[in-house]
């Protein structure tokens, strides 16, 4: 590749257009002092890409702009173009012949590019002046003063020349790569290996938590299928037995009651029959007392009355000598006796007999009021029994919860699984009384079923809960979503003392706190009417805009909708069986205390009716006694009768009774009355005695069942809270722990172990279990997720040791190759060095050597020079000649060793003698070959020396301008500038 032609416009001095062409060989060009020949060398720099402004000797960039001069006015922009010959494509532009050109404009900042006259970018240039070479060596344009500066370098700066001409900076950039490479897979290498460090320390454990993890679930699966099944069974088993003992526990509590009541009655009887005997004792003492008394008197009056009875008698019988007078007057006195006598029991059988028909006609009376109670006693039995058997009904009804649809009952069921967000049915919240009950369920009909919740979620949880259990279907209230409805104030005043308006259904129903707000939401905006005309009215009155509601449960909608009319008493409706229920339970004792009742009026009648029955076989016995004595004295009389007709034929006068049978009769009529009475307080007391005594065993019999059945019903109300306990705990699992309801439950686990097998396996894998202690479930995904981490680091890590070793191995390779490369180029460099060196010393010898031959990688570059007769060690010591010579030789030694394509020379033979400026420019033309050379020179050696002479001059003053020049004119040129000197 060749460089053409270099043109230029406003740059530094160039305010004209230059145009310099070039055609391979040497080119020199001459000119004055400040003529502008360096300003070609600084154009071609600039154009290459060069950045710093002081390297093109300015203060800024825009130095490079022509500033202008006193007859030229300055420019605004600064341009140069350089074109090539590529015809042998040492670059990669797909053209013979090329452009690259630079702009820069005053004012603007930044550069301009331009490839072909196509703008490019920086590094587009800078990749062509690579490419072709010129810019990759710091010895292609070598500015004015700089050449010693070649001799003058470091070891290292002479290195990186050496280094240039051995080509190794390809292996170098790739080393340096292959480390950058190497820097990232080691670093990448050491965090691999931390954190594989840090997941082996993370890993013991957590392989210790998912292996524990992993039998707490094998485990809980094995209690899972065995549990579930127990329970199952369990549940049934014991609400079976739990229904048996209900039912024992609840007949034996009715016989209790029954006994109690019996126990009751038998001890008021028992101390009612203990009263009356005493009672009766009493008067019978009294009585007893009075007979005496009597007997007395009557016994006095029988011995007086015997004594006249005698002495009649023995006049009657002749013992004594009487008078016939004496004898009728005796007979006379005997027969008014008897006389008196027989009057006296026809007076008291009169008397008895009208009292034995009074108390036949009470006995009568009393039988049948004791059949009436006794009837009505069976009617309350009846009663009583149908109504613990409705009552029975009712409670299993509502216990079953058979009225209820299946999704509200599972959830009722299941309640434990969602904790203190089940709040209950809004059946079971809302309370009101029996006269609202038709008019509140008539409205909230099916919601009376809605399952009550604290949130949403609890809802979505029951919702998924029945889904899984196949559970049937639920709606539930959230608390916490609903907002209470309520009537607009003009409303509810226009409502105010209206005819069959009652109240707002939310002021009928009791609620707790809690749920006022469910109240209101339910019941806020509903009115409720007395019947259905009122309604009506009411309804207009509110412009159809509320829903109304009848006593009755009739309805009256939002818009008008009327529904209504007879409704069945069934019992499934939600508030009337509780209602019926309580009504029950209510009317029972009552019927208990009616019967009772009776039965106590029973008892009481009974002993009355014992009472009259022996007193009137009492009255019956005396009225006989007292016939059979009337009947023996009118026998008496009429004997007497006839010893008087034998005395006299005269009519009978009675002589008047005497006293003391008048006395005597009245005192025996009134003690026959008290012994008669006293026989039946004592036949009653003795009856009375005889009665208590079975009452007394029956008593006592009760105590005993009572004894017997209290104690048989506290061991199964004992049992029974044991079982419910277990039914509860049970449930509480299979729902909370397990959230299963029982159907679901019974439909997947069967339990297939023996029972007792099963409980102890169940407790047995439960104690296994608690040892485990805590346990981490997500341990194990943990775990899998972190051995895979690991066993991918583990991958990473082996392949990024081997990157490493490669690496490694790269640069070991390409160590070898730079080594190789600076030795072959020191070894011709000193061959051409030492060449060049004597040819222009004219002997003397010169070298390069490693300033560490053990590190040939990274040694620097020793000169060592010793022209002919001199033994000069240190390079700063030669003079400013000999240093251009050692480092012009040195140039050219490199040169040779390695040509490049183009070597700009800004006044390098400047300080050497004539003689050796002869032989630098041979040397010029004996490496022009290979590189074309553009050498700015005062020297005359030189311009003789070269193919091509351009002059510079500056015609204006302040502007340069080139020509072709032949040497004769440019040896004046020089005398020019040697008289300027
Ligand atoms: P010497 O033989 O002394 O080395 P030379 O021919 O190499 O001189 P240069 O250094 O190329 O001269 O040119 C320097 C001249 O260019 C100076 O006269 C300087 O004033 C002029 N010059 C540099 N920059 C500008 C600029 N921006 N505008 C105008 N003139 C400039």
């Amino acid at each position: 590749m060749k460089l053409i032609k270099v043109e230029a416009q406003g740059f530094k001095s160039f305010a004209d257009r230059v145009v310099l062409n070039f055609d391979g060989g040497v080119v020199g060009i001459v000119g004055p002092n400040g003529s502008g020949k360096s300003n070609i060398n600084d154009a071609i720099k600039w154009v290459l890409g060069e950045q710093s402004f002081k390297a093109l000797r300015g203060d800024s960039m825009e130095d490079v702009i022509f500033a202008g001069s006193k007859t030229v006015k300055e420019l605004d922009q600064a341009e140069v173009i350089l074109t090539f010959d590529n015809s042998d494509r040492a670059v990669s532009v797909p053209h013979d012949i090329f452009t690259i050109s630079r702009v820069l404009k005053r004012g603007k900042g930044g550069n301009e590019y331009y490839i072909n006259g196509e703008h490019a970018r920086a590094k587009d240039i800078k990749e062509i002046a690579m490419e072709s070479g010129i810019s990759k060596s710091s010895l292609a344009i070598i500015s004015q003063g700089t050449i010693s500066d070649i001799a003058e370098a470091s070891p290292e700066h002479r290195r990186a020349i050496i280094e240039e001409a051995a080509g190794t900076s390809k292996y170098k950039d790739r080393k340096a790569e292959a480390k950058r490479k190497l820097d990232s897979t080691e670093e990448a290498l050491d965090k691999v290996r931390t954190i594989i460090d840090e997941l082996e320390k993370r890993l013991i454990p957590l392989r210790k938590q998912a292996e524990k993890a992993k039998i707490f679930i094998e485990k809980s699966e094995e209690l899972k299928s065995i549990e579930v099944g127990l329970l199952v069974e369990d549940l049934q088993f014991f609400s079976e037995k739990n229904s048996f003992l209900s039912k024992e526990i609840s007949e034996n509590s009715e016989k209790i009651n029954d006994l109690e009541s019996k126990l009751s009655l038998f001890t008021t009887t028992i101390n009612e029959n203990n009263n009356q005997k005493l009672n009766l004792e009493q008067e019978a003492d009294q009585l007893q007392l009075e007979l005496s008394k009597i007997e007395s008197e009557i016994h006095q009056l029988e011995l007086r009355q015997s004594k006249i009875e005698q002495r009649r008698q023995d006049i009657l019988n002749g013992t004594i000598q009487a008078t016939t007078e004496e004898k009728i007057d005796s007979l006379k006195q005997e027969l008014s006796e008897t006389r008196t006598k027989i009057d006296h029991y026809s007076k008291f059988e009169e008397t008895t007999e009208q009292t034995i028909k009074d108390n036949t006609i009470s006995l009568n009376n009393l039988e049948r009021e004791i059949f009436r109670i006794i009837s009505e006693k069976n009617d309350k039995n009846n009663n009583i029994n149908s109504a613990r058997t409705k009552l029975a009904v009712l409670e299993e009804h509502k216990q079953k919860r058979t009225n209820l649809y299946k999704g509200t009952r599972t959830i009722i069921e299941s309640k434990d699984a969602f904790g203190k967000g089940f709040k209950g049915t809004v059946f079971d919240l809302i309370k009101t009384e029996t006269e609202f009950a038709s008019a509140i369920e008539s409205v909230l009909k099916s919601a009376l079923q809605h399952i009550v919740v604290d949130t949403p979620e609890t809802a979505v949880k029951a919702v998924n809960f029945l889904k899984e259990n196949r559970g049937g279907q639920a709606t539930f209230i959230p608390l916490s979503s609903i907002q209470p409805k309520e009537m607009r104030n003009e409303h509810k005043v226009a409502l105010q003392g209206q005819k069959g308006f009652i109240a707002i259904a939310s002021e009928l129903v009791k609620v707790d706190k809690e749920f006022e707000k469910l109240r209101d939401f339910l019941l806020g905006n509903i009115v409720v009417a007395q019947t259905i005309d009122g309604a009506n009215k009411l309804s207009k009155l509110l412009q159809l805009r509320y829903m109304i509601v009848t006593l009755d449960g009739d309805i009256i909608r939002v818009g008008g909708v009327i529904s209504g009319g007879q409704k069945n008493d069934n019992d499934d409706s939600l508030m009337k069986l509780e209602e019926n229920i309580a009504s029950i339970k209510n009317l029972i004792p009552s019927l208990i205390e009616t019967k009772q009742k009776l039965e106590q009026q029973e008892v009481e009648l009974s002993n009355k009716k014992q009472d009259l029955i022996s007193s009137l076989t009492e009255w019956r016995n005396e009225l006989a006694n007292t016939k059979e004595k009337r009947i023996k004295l009118v026998d008496k009389y009429d004997q007497l009768r006839i010893q008087l007709d034998s005395f006299s034929k005269e009519a009978l006068e009675f002589s008047k009774t005497s006293d003391i049978a008048v006395e005597l009769m009245k005192f025996t009529t009134q003690k026959n009355e008290l012994a008669a009475n006293l026989r039946i307080k004592r036949t009653r007391i003795t009856s009375l005695g005889n009665e208590l005594l079975p009452y007394l065993n029956q008593k006592s019999e009760i105590e005993q069942q009572l004894y017997t059945i209290n104690k048989e019903n506290s061991g199964y109300e004992t049992e029974k809270n044991k079982i419910e306990m277990i039914l509860r705990e049970s449930q509480k699992r299979l729902t909370e722990y397990y959230q299963l309801t029982l159907e679901s439950a019974r439909e997947n686990y069967k339990l297939e172990l023996e029972i007792n097998n099963a409980r102890e396996l169940v407790q047995s894998l439960k104690n296994e279990l608690k040892l485990l202690g805590n346990v981490n479930p997500d341990s194990i995904q943990e775990c899998e997720e972190v051995e895979e981490r690991y066993n991918n680091l583990k991958e990473n890590e082996e392949e990024l040791s081997q990157a490493k070793d490669t690496i490694l191995e790269a640069i070991n390779e390409m160590d070898k190759i730079i080594v190789n490369k600076i030795q072959e180029t020191v070894k011709i460099v000193n061959d051409e060095f030492r060449y060049v060196f004597q040819s222009m010393f004219g002997g003397g010898d010169a070298r390069i050597e490693y300033s560490d031959p053990h590190n040939i990688l990274e040694t620097g570059i020793e000169i060592i020079a010793q022209p002919p007769g001199k033994s000069v060690k240190n390079l700063k010591l030669f003079s400013g000649g000999e240093k251009a010579i050692i480092a012009i030789s040195l140039l050219f030694a490199i040169i040779k060793a390695k040509p490049i394509p183009l070597c700009i020379l800004d006044e390098v033979e400047a300080a050497l003698d004539e003689a050796n400026v002869i032989r630098y420019a041979e040397f010029l033309q004996s490496l022009k070959d290979k590189t074309q050379f553009i050498v700015i020179t005062h020297r005359h050696g030189t311009m003789t020396k070269v193919d091509h002479l351009f002059g510079a001059t500056m015609q204006k003053r302040g502007v340069t301008s080139f020509f072709s020049v032949e040497l004769s004119k440019a040896k004046e040129l020089i005398k020019e500038v040697e008289e300027q000197n």
